[in-house]
């Protein structure tokens, strides 16, 4: 039987660093180093690495990621496996899924325990992602699975899964939603396939996002008590500022403080602000609070209602909307699919 072709695109990221002379863990290996470790691989697939970078995931870019959808979408391949650092790839691996529409398997994943330590997962990690990629189940639903995340033998959706750990090796979950299937052996076990109706409305109303500006989204957090000095600054400095967009991490079901909520409002006149839930993801609610920190007034107010992602999924979601150059009416449409 003739191996599937899968392409391996390294990033960077703790599963490609080494020790240098002190100790520290730089980046270093590669995508061919990353594939030798892992001598089996090629009894499973034809694999063709290609270093892309060398570059922890806090410091990749949108346009980078761009780039790579850019990339990804023109291989003649069977399956793609990109690897990366962990810190940003619940936001990565959910930009590639907005911006690639593939009938292969695009599988995203990393290492928590760097190659100097005992018990690496890096290795595990690749030969798991490319057992994935070659699985006939996985292969024959690839447009409906999207783009998945494969950490610890586990596939996670892309618009799901979260870095739930700084630290610790099981540092990936889908709170929300749960994985969509187990590696067990060598055995993929399908578990579920993801709800996309949103991601395939989002595609619809982006188009080809991937020729536009970069669009900074400011990511605020709302605690207990907060005045909303940082709101009056945007308000106040949106051009000096640059920032194209905000996302505020909002409490329970979608509510602000009430003595930062008329600056709440005044932002959301001057640039599209998304409500998103602080809590970590999940559906917000729509009609149950009165008052004017409350869904239904900030609702009416104009502030656009995230829906189920987690706050810097939202982030990425009204960067790419913004970069695309949708306008307010057709963001909050994309949002509101994500119910
Ligand atoms: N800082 C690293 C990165 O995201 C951490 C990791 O890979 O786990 O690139």
């Amino acid at each position: 039987m003739t191996r599937p072709r899968i392409k391996v695109l390294a990033l960077g990221g703790t599963i490609a660093t080494r020790p240098d002379a002190s100790g520290a863990m730089q980046m270093g290996l590669g995508a061919d180093d990353l594939v030798a470790a892992v001598p089996i691989l090629a009894t499973l697939a034809e694999i063709d690495a290609e270093t892309v970078s060398r570059v922890g995931s806090h410091s990749l870019g949108f346009d980078q990621i761009h780039a790579l959808a850019a990339r990804i979408a023109a291989l003649e391949v069977d399956g793609v496996v990109v690897t990366q650092g962990t810190d940003t790839l619940e936001e990565t691996s959910f930009l590639l899924d907005l911006l690639l529409d593939r009938d292969i398997p695009v599988i995203v994943t990393a290492a928590m325990r760097n190659p100097a330590l005992t018990s690496p997962d890096g290795p595990g990690n690749l030969l798991a992602a490319v057992r994935v990629a070659c699985d006939p189940w996985v292969r024959a639903h690839a447009r409906a699975l999207g783009v998945m995340v494969v950490m610890l033998d586990e596939v996670y959706a892309a618009a799901d899964v979260l870095k739930v750990h700084p630290t610790r090796l099981n540092a990936f979950a889908a709170p929300q939603a749960g994985p969509l299937a187990a590696l067990v052996e060598d055995r993929v076990v399908p578990l579920a396939l993801p709800v996309r109706d949103a991601i395939v409305v989002a595609r619809a109303r982006l188009g080809d996002a991937s020729g536009g500006k970069e669009s900074p989204v400011a990511l605020l957090w709302l605690g207990l008590d907060e005045p909303g000095y940082l709101l009056e600054a945007i308000v106040d400095h949106r051009d000096q500022l640059g920032y194209r967009g905000v996302v505020l991490g909002a409490m329970g079901g979608g509510h602000v403080p009430e003595r930062a909520t008329p600056l709440v409002v005044r932002l959301a006149g001057i640039v599209p602000t998304v409500v998103s839930p602080r809590a970590g993801g999940g559906p917000m609610l729509r009609q149950t609070y009165g008052g004017p920190s409350s869904e239904i007034a900030l609702r009416k107010a104009g502030l656009i209602w995230g829906g189920r992602l987690h706050p810097l999924k939202a982030r990425v979601l009204l960067e790419t909307c913004l970069r695309a150059g949708l306008g307010r009416a057709t963001i909050a449409e994309v949002f509101d699919a994500f119910g």
